[in-house]
């Protein structure tokens, strides 16, 4: 096969992904089966996913080898860039350093990619015709879809359909790269035809289009479905983010992060480019601090409860040991349509109960106030998504200040925001308000839930 550009190890791009399941003290617990409480077999998922999939979804190895395929089309834009955010800093007046990992570079923008060509090309090898899958904000969505051409896939998209009136160009790229996309709730499903015979107007859900594109597969025999975040093998692919970033510090003589920060919606991008810094903590006692950002609005990780709970809002799916809010707690409509979820990947989750990670929340002003300091800073436009993480980064580096230390500080800017210019206008004319998630709504949302509890 021939490499794109450079030969792929002038580009030192990784051999493997990291697994952290190897190295954690308590092993995650396992998917239950909602009917009858008893752990999912691997037989379960085989409708939906390719068996090399479902293989990684379950595994303990903790290297798991890049395909060379993979690993050429990684090279299209990875390794991604590392800068230091001496622009930020000097804004900040702060003894930090803060490094940032952008992964905007890639062809739809954002870190989605790094898990939408592996789970193409699986499926590819397994004779699989077609990929359907939900988006919301259409990161994930234009991710596969540029995935599934370059593999000779077909990509059918469910749209959340607010998103597919508000946000055109989304739709745009992902037709350019030859997807269909279809706004959900759609009269293709008979779950969508349910939800159109009662509600015509109904502006979707990510819930409804996850079940629209989940039926599909079901029910198609050459038909598989794709996630983009919170399962077990979709962080692991991300995991090339921070294998990358340990070399890149180490090549630039630089000391090892003293703090990582990610945003975090369902955990893939914390976890890709946390998890292998988090291996030299598990494996050489070292200290490093690793902070998951998430919306106040949506505060699973910081307010929510770890029990078992449902992936989707219609309850379709496996039962998941996860921090979650309950399925049914609807976020407000914040701009960072990415981390309105309101559960956690169930690795992100155990280590969060482990006290080997960290989480914090921001408000919907804050985030704004911290992207726009850093595009004046630093040039480069944030998906709201990522504000999370420069928020978490500059809380930081300000105490760093206050106590006269100069930390390392490393954060993910996983996306970047050309196409969410409308959320920066809102900012901008005053649209964007603080939001007070009161203690009585969680409790509401989780009060409802009958799903299994896990002793502490
Ligand atoms: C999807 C997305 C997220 C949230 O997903 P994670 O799985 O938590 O990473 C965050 N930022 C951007 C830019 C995204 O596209």
């Amino acid at each position: 096969m021939k490499n794109r550009k450079i030969n792929l190890e002038e580009r030192e791009i990784p051999e493997s992904w990291y697994n952290i399941v190897a190295d954690m003290p308590n092993k995650p617990l396992p998917p239950l089966n909602p009917g009858t409480l008893e752990p999912l077999g691997p037989e379960a998922l085989a409708p939906l996913f390719p068996e090399a999939l479902i293989k990684q979804e379950m595994t303990t190895d903790k290297w798991v080898t890049i395909p060379d395929e993979v690993r050429n089309m990684y090279s299209i834009w990875r390794p991604t860039p590392m800068y230091r955010a001496y622009g930020l800093e000097k804004a900040l007046d702060t003894p930090a350093k803060i490094y940032y990992k952008y992964e905007g570079v890639s062809p739809s923008g954002s870190h989605k990619p790094n898990t939408a060509i592996p789970q193409a090309y699986y499926n590819k090898q397994e004779g699989v015709k077609r990929i359907t899958t939900e988006t919301g904000a259409g990161q994930w969505g234009s991710a596969l879809s540029f995935a599934c051409q370059h593999f000779g896939i077909e990509c059918d998209v469910y749209m959340v359909r607010l998103s597919y009136n508000d946000k055109p160009y989304r739709k745009m790229m992902m037709n350019t790269w030859g997807a269909n996309v279809y706004p959900s709730p759609s009269d293709r499903t008979a779950a969508g035809r349910k939800i159109l015979a009662e509600y015509p107007d109904s502006p979707g859900s990510l819930g409804i289009a996850i079940s629209e594109a989940v039926e599909m597969a079901a029910t198609r025999e050459d038909t598989k479905y794709a996630l983009g975040s919170v399962l077990n093998h979709v962080k692991l692919h991300q995991t090339i983010i921070g294998l990358e970033a340990i070399k890149q510090m180490e090549k630039a003589g630089s000391d090892l992060p003293d703090i990582v920060i990610a945003p975090f919606g369902g955990g893939s991008n914390f976890a890709g480019l946390s998890f292998p810094f988090l291996r030299l903590n598990l494996e050489g006692g070292k200290k490093i601090r690793c902070i998951a950002s998430e919306p106040a609005s949506c505060p699973k990780l910081t307010r929510g409860v770890f029990r078992y709970d449902f992936g989707d809002t219609a309850g379709m799916t496996p039962l998941l040991p996860m921090y979650t809010l309950g399925h049914d707690f609807i976020p407000a409509p914040i701009h960072a349509g990415g981390l309105r979820y309101h559960g956690a990947g169930v690795i992100v989750s155990q280590l969060l109960k482990d006290n080997l990670i960290e989480a914090q929340s921001h408000d919907n002003l804050e985030i704004f106030e911290a992207g726009v300091l850093f595009a004046r800073a630093e040039g480069i436009i944030p998906a709201p998504e990522a504000n999370h993480g420069i928020a978490t980064a500059i809380k930081e580096a300000k105490i760093c200040k206050e106590e006269g230390v100069s930390k390392t500080i490393l954060f993910n800017l996983c996306g970047h925001g050309n196409f969410d210019m409308k959320a920066y206008d809102d900012y901008f004319s005053g649209k964007i308000k603080s939001h007070e998630l009161s203690q009585e709504e969680i409790d509401k949302s989780i009060a409802k839930l009958n799903t299994p509890t896990i002793p502490a």
